[in-house]
């Protein structure tokens, strides 16, 4: 039975007792690995029996993808990072995707880890990047991002198939068939074949004849080979028929259909990248695709990256989370954990160049209604204390460091960050390379699916092209529907001494945090929906400090405020209609509106409606003042369909963000 979508999941840590070093699931009263050795079981039956090694050393598969029921201690992804390790060509990337139901503590996985030094590096790598315990997917890079794992909080049946993707190669793991029989469904085997291609194999340690049944009768061969130290047999197997990928249980349009929205990348061709926009999102853009191997070409129209919205003197990171566990909720959480994943890998990569000010931040319940929401929130998104925790006024005045009269909810991870100092650790990137005083002025497609990005002083040619320049997206796309608009936003930065700044981010009607020292504040920003100019206003400032006395009053001083220089920076923000994000796939318009024609007449054929994609152009804008935050995971999304890799973004989210969703929704409502 299908769990409700509208209840936080039931997520909790794996209980295991120990037999000496080996864990043992009290759940299912079984081993995680043989008590022979769980590593050499690991390379021999998932690695060997899918001919791993062979395989990643074959250069015509540049983008390898494993996919794991089951991830449990992560040996089984330290192992093929060893054959990985040995194996895999200079230009080989490896995708790992993976599900778990109950996933092990960090403190569970360590100690299951400990029985192999040759691992010890890997196990502290994957320690260092395993993820809260929050439902979804997760998305992590290794080897500098030429291996990545998407791992998964949730269950086979319910989660796994929201996530697309295509396996080279499957390791069904889980435990016994006998102890786990949910697991072992014929659903499972249907997905697999639904997430394969015809050279597609799988290896599993069990032979039980079930499994080799359900998995024959799902299309795969099966074949029984000896198992490994005391267990006779096991199973492997390839792909036999091909099942076209399609929709399950969540039942979602064809237009969201990947294959289509994939670059058409033949193995061993060089693919080039033009991101347009070097905002942050299309720094994110550029880092995404950078870090699998694409070779990216950032335009900008300014003198320099982060010119525009982004270029504050700070962005903040910060999440207003809803109070209900829905759809905006979960993408949220996607978003805010991966964003404070990728700030912090990549200041980890660059030292000496600080961008990252991992201070915290409090959501403040500063008035009647924000207290009703915390409530409401505490209750219905019960997420860990690692991620986010309620604290009182009196712990909320210790960790700001200043008297606070509310409480509220505190994110240990959030922070602020340097826009400029983090586009210099961009762009160091050697597979970036950055053309600014370039405004492109429209766009172009050969017979052969190339772009060329045209400005007046020259044209620039890829395979790809990513939109990430905001409201600008809207002229170069003069056939879409993209319901954009701007809104004017300003920040205040003052120097008072007599105004202590908070130790951590405060948020409240707008939010509050410390500059370059404690008596340097920023804050901000005004919403302006007419007047959309850049220049920076004098009665904005003015009308910023208002703001902040009015969400929080008992800050000592604020009035001083007035009598400072104020600095600041103002620009304009892109939102859509429905306020998420616009990140995917660009639909050729005139092909999709006449295609959705029907939809007047018959809402519900909206589910056979094709996606009509422009082959190779993608878009990822309309992040409003959250782009520090969800542009981040946008961009990974768009590397995803990009290189044919498995999709961060599970279906429900990619639909959210899919621009083809306004004229669709339009003609659904008969209004074009
Ligand atoms: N591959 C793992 C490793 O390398 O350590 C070992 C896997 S362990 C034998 C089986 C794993 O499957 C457990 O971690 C268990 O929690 C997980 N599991 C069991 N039922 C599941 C389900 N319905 N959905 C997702 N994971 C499940």
């Amino acid at each position: 039975m299908q769990s409700d979508r509208n209840r936080y999941p039931d997520l909790s840590n794996a209980s295991i007792d120990w037999d000496g070093a080996k864990p043992v699931s009290t759940d299912f009263d079984d081993i995680y690995f043989s008590v022979e050795d769980g590593l050499k079981e690991s390379h021999y039956v998932f690695i060997e029996n899918n001919h791993i090694p062979e395989r990643l050393a074959d250069k015509s598969n540049r983008h390898f993808c494993v996919a794991e029921t089951g991830f449990g201690t992560g040996l089984n992804f330290l192992a093929t990072l060893q054959a990985f390790d040995r194996h895999a060509s200079g230009e080989q990337q490896l995708h790992y995707i993976s599900v778990e139901k109950y996933p092990l503590s960090k403190n569970q996985l360590e100690r299951a880890l400990e029985a192999w030094p040759e691992l010890n590096r890997d196990r502290q790598e994957l320690l260092e990047q395993y993820p809260d315990l929050l439902p979804g997917a997760h998305r992590r890079h290794f080897r500098d991002g030429r291996v990545s794992l998407t791992l998964i909080f949730g269950d086979v049946h319910e989660d796994f198939p929201e996530y697309d993707f295509t396996a080279d190669a499957w390791f069904l793991d889980g435990f016994n068939p006998a102890q786990n029989p949910d697991m072992w469904d014929i659903k499972l085997y249907e997905l697999m074949a639904k997430r394969s291609k015809s050279s597609t194999t799988f290896a599993t340690f069990t032979a039980a004849g079930f499994v080799r049944r359900g998995l024959q009768s799902a299309g795969f061969e099966v074949e029984r080979v000896p198992g490994f130290g005391r267990k006779r047999e096991m199973l492997v197997g390839r792909l036999a028929t091909c099942t076209k990928q399609s929709n399950t249980h969540f039942d979602l349009p064809q237009w969201l259909g990947i294959k289509d929205a994939r670059s058409e990348l033949h193995d061993n061709q060089h693919v080039d990248v033009i991101v347009i926009g070097a905002g942050i999102a299309g720094l994110n853009s550029a880092y995404a695709c950078a870090r699998k191997g694409l070779r990216t070409l950032l335009l900008e129209q300014n003198e320099s990256a982060v010119s525009e919205a982004s270029g504050q003197e700070r962005l903040i990171m910060y999440s207003k989370l809803p109070a209900q566990w829905n759809q905006e909720a979960r993408l949220s959480l996607s978003y805010l954990e991966y964003a404070q994943y990728h700030y912090s890998q990549r200041q980890k990569e660059d030292i000496e160049n600080y961008f990252w000010n991992l201070c915290g931040q409090i959501q403040l319940a500063w008035n009647h209604a924000e207290t009703e929401r915390s409530t409401k929130r505490r209750i219905n998104l019960p997420l860990p204390e690692e991620f986010m925790r309620y604290v009182d006024a009196s712990e909320a005045s210790r960790l700001a460091g200043m008297k606070l009269k509310k409480g509220g909810f505190w994110f240990p991870k959030n922070g602020q960050v340097d826009p400029r100092k983090l586009a210099d650790t961009i762009l160091k990137h050697p597979l970036i390379s950055l053309k600014t005083n370039t405004a492109v002025s429209h766009l172009s497609q050969s017979d052969t699916g190339e772009w060329t990005a045209h400005s007046s002083a020259e044209d620039f040619s890829g395979r790809n092209i990513i939109l990430a320049n905001a409201f600008a997206a809207k002229s170069l796309l003069p056939e879409a529907h993209l319901p954009i608009k701007q809104i004017r936003g300003q920040v205040t930065s003052t120097q008072s001494e007599y105004v202590t700044s908070p130790k951590c981010v405060l948020c409240g009607e707008g939010y509050f945090c410390a500059g370059e020292h404690a008596h340097h504040q920023h804050f901000g920003a005004t919403y302006e929906l007419k007047n959309l100019h850049s220049q920076v206003a004098d009665s904005e400032h003015v009308e910023n400090i208002a703001k902040l006395r009015h969400w929080l009053p008992e800050l000592e001083g604020i009035d001083d405020l007035y009598q400072q220089t104020f600095n600041g920076s103002a620009g304009l923000r892109c939102t859509s209609a429905d306020y998420q994000a616009i990140a995917g796939p660009v639909p050729d318009f005139q092909a999709l509106r006449a295609a959705s024609q029907i939809l007047k007449t018959n809402a519900k054929a909206i589910r056979e409606i094709r996606s009509q994609h422009q082959k190779g152009l993608y878009i990822n804008i309309a992040h409003g003042s959250k782009g520090l935050v969800s542009s981040a995971l946008c961009a990974e999304y768009l590397s995803d369909l990009i290189t044919g890799s498995p999709v961060t973004l599970s279906r429900e989210q990619r639909q959210m963000l899919h621009p083809a969703r306004f004229l669709l929704r339009e003609l659904i409502r008969n209004q074009t």
